[in-house]
């Protein structure tokens, strides 16, 4: 599902990511666990077609992400890869439910109300359902965008320290979530510095310095 060979990402001072090799199959549970600053969110970011500046290579679903055209790679990112942002990336204006049905109205596929308030339900958010984004705390703004990366039906879930702004049981139900859509056949790959957390993976892939150890 993903291949990095030799993957390097430089800025201008500094080595982000150094000759990174790796392999995700289908279906896997895959923890990215480090330091911060060692290279986590430029790994997911890379992954989800975010930044395509790189050396080496990174196949995603059989595709070099730095070769894609911006058209195909947009493509390629709604159709099959979700993004659970550190930092959440909810639109402030538009409310919770709005929120978690974007990705699927921008693909033109009509929510099922049902599975909305279900969604909704399990993640402790049907009394905010009309609240907009920026009247949430920050827990309460994760577990939205947790909500649109499950709604929008993709393969892939990259998710980037999706428990950060969490408490114990939130972090635990957020996990159990993730494991669920995992037994449903998703590839999930998450970005942890928490080894607890790391754990509910299948598999973890530990990162020193943009290095893979
Ligand atoms: P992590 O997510 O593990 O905390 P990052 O992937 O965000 O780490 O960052 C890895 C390294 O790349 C850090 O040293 C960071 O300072 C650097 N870095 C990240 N983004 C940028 C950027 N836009 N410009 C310059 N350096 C960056
Ligand atoms: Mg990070």
């Amino acid at each position: 599902m993903i291949k990095m060979q030799n993957l390097k990402k430089v800025y201008k001072d500094c080595v982000a990511l150094d000759t990174v090799s790796m392999h995700i199959r289908k279906g896997e549970f895959v923890a990215i666990i480090g330091a911060s600053g060692s290279g986590k969110t430029t790994m997911l970011n890379i992954i989800g077609g975010l930044d395509t500046d790189y050396m080496g290579s990174c196949v995603v679903r059989n595709k070099e992400m730095s070769s894609l055209s911006d058209v195909e790679c947009c493509t390629l990112r709604s159709r099959y890869i979700s993004y659970v942002y550190q930092f959440f990336n909810l639109i402030s204006f538009l409310t919770v439910k709005e929120n978690v049905c974007l990705a699927s109205q921008i693909k033109g596929k009509k929510v099922d109300e049902k599975e909305l308030d279900q969604v909704l339900k399990l993640l402790g958010l049907e009394q905010k359902k009309d609240s907009f984004a920026n009247e949430l705390s920050g827990g309460q703004q994760q577990r939205v965008a947790i909500g649109r990366a499950i709604l929008a039906h993709t393969d892939i879930i990259l998710a980037d320290e999706p428990t950060g702004n969490l408490d114990g049981e939130n972090a635990e139900n957020v996990m159990d979530i993730l494991k669920a859509l995992n037994k449903e056949g998703k590839t999930i790959v998450l970005v942890t510095h928490d080894l607890k957390i790391a754990n509910y993976a299948d598999r973890i892939i530990r990162l020193e310095q943009g290095k893979i150890v």
